[in-house]
């Protein structure tokens, strides 16, 4: 039922390394001399540190250029509202913003060129994943100002595909997804790692059999961190393959998996990936694991020069058995601002879900739960299990799960069991794009609770 997919590659996928960097540099260049012109949040920025545009003159020289953070851009709305300086003059067809869980949406302007550009981009990606204009696909992404689902739907429609665009469970609901599903036979999915496997328990429910009721030959995702784990109970629980795509506001359809799968190519005609020391903030080498940071090529409203995205990875640019030159990023490893720092310890989020994913009593929701107002720094993991358990049976699972913790990130937290379904509410599970799996009582603690008594 896997198999590979014989996929057509644009010339640039496969072009020589001198070819890429040349077609790199005369496209940074035109970008800086657009920016230093109408882009004065760039312009002020460079001026300060000194910058003259003349010093810019190869890919290296970017180097030279500041990081700019998500702080910046929020100063800059600050002080300059409603959407800042650092759009430039350009005027929007399309007001995107930043996807984050937290704080104020960041607006971020495409041009009608920016969204052709990125719905390219976005097509190159379906068709490395073998979709074909006989294709139709379910889209369960939301199209909102979180730019995933737009990306999906355009990119599909400009290689020439169909889209069913049904967004979250919030806007059709799952029983509906199902029902659709059922009878308009889209052939491929898109929707977030954690809804994929929500529509397979739904269907379940609904006595259908998600391997083989259904015609998805694939499945998309994107907008959370998949894990090799989360990637191999999709794929068996839906009986086909699943395509990871990792991308933000700012670096719009910037990656995407080949049938190799082994790792995500950057389309380097559009961006230019590099990866800082977190803490020094010097470059690191290739297969190197650092901070990202990314830097626009094509666009005409909003550019990004330098901009911390804050995902760890690494890059390496060895080939791809595929046939494509653009480098490839690893799996993202964590988020830098998600970096927990853990009596001395260095925590990602991820790592937890990877340990908890080895365990097949547990279900697919958890939380991690946060004190650090101690001087013990109390973490609890929350975590359903896969099927309701005696509290003898909780008891030893919850002693299990937290010696395979302490094993695998080098810290032992408590672990509390959860009946299924229990943990977080279906609505919040199908409305939600990203789910934060971080609960941070540090600062709400007035009065001390048992593990987990206010999760729902
Ligand atoms: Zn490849």
């Amino acid at each position: 039922m896997l198999h590979y997919c014989g996929c057509i590659m644009e010339p640039i996928e496969q072009g020589r390394r001198a070819e890429i960097t040349a077609l790199q540099e005369q496209l940074l260049l035109n970008h800086i001399d657009k920016a230093w012109r109408n882009v004065s949040f760039y312009r002020k920025r460079w001026e300060a540190a000194g910058i003259r545009q003349d010093a810019i003159r190869t890919i290296g020289d970017l180097r030279k250029l500041p990081v700019v953070t998500k702080a910046d851009f929020s100063e800059d709305l600050r002080q300059h509202p409603p959407f800042g300086t650092y759009q430039g003059k350009a005027r929007p067809a399309r007001i995107h913003a930043s996807s984050g869980i937290t704080g104020e949406p960041r607006p971020v302007f495409c041009t009608r060129s920016d969204c052709e550009h990125i719905a390219r981009l976005s097509a190159r990606r379906l068709r490395a994943q073998g979709v074909t204009p006989k294709d139709l696909l379910q889209i369960t992404l939301p199209y909102t100002l979180y730019i995933g689902g737009t990306i999906a739907i355009e990119g599909a429609i400009a290689l020439g595909a169909g889209v069913i665009p049904t967004g979250t469970g919030a806007m059709t609901p799952s029983q509906r997804q199902i029902e659709i599903a059922r009878t308009w036979k889209p052939t491929v999915l898109c929707s977030t790692p954690s809804y994929a496997l929500r529509l397979a328990e739904v269907a379940e429910e609904m006595n259908l059999d998600p391997r083989c009721d259904f015609q998805f030959r694939m499945v998309y995702v994107t907008a959370e961190v998949l894990t090799p784990e989360m990637r191999s109970a999709i794929e068996s629980r839906w009986n086909c393959r699943v395509y990871d795509n990792y991308g933000s506001v700012e670096a719009a359809a910037s990656t995407y998996e080949c049938e190799r799968q082994n790792g995500w190519h950057i389309n380097e005609d559009s961006y230019v990936f590099e990866v800082l020391d977190p803490e020094s903030g010097a470059p690191l080498p290739d297969g190197e694991y650092g901070v990202l940071v990314v830097t626009s090529l094509f666009r005409e409203a909003s550019p990004f020069f330098r901009y911390k995205v804050g995902d760890i990875v690494a890059l390496w640019d060895a080939p791809c058995p595929c046939g494509r030159t653009f480098r490839r990023m690893s799996a993202v490893r964590g988020r830098a601002d998600e970096m927990l720092k853990l009596r001395g310890i260095s925590i990602y989020p991820t790592a937890i879900e990877r340990a908890l994913r080895t365990f097949p009593e547990l279900g697919m929701q958890w939380f991690l739960v946060l004190d650090r107002s101690s001087s013990s720094q109390q973490i609890t993991v929350q975590v359903e299990s896969a099927n309701p358990l005696g509290a003898e049976q909780k008891n030893d699972l919850a002693g299990r799960v937290s010696d395979h913790l302490k094993q695998q990130i080098g810290v032992r937290p408590a672990v509390a069991i959860f009946d299924p379904g229990t943990l977080i509410s279906t609505e919040s599970a199908e409305g939600r794009v990203k789910t934060s799996r971080i609960i941070d009582r540090t600062a709400a603690l007035a009065s001390q609770q048992s593990p987990g008594s206010d999760a729902k």
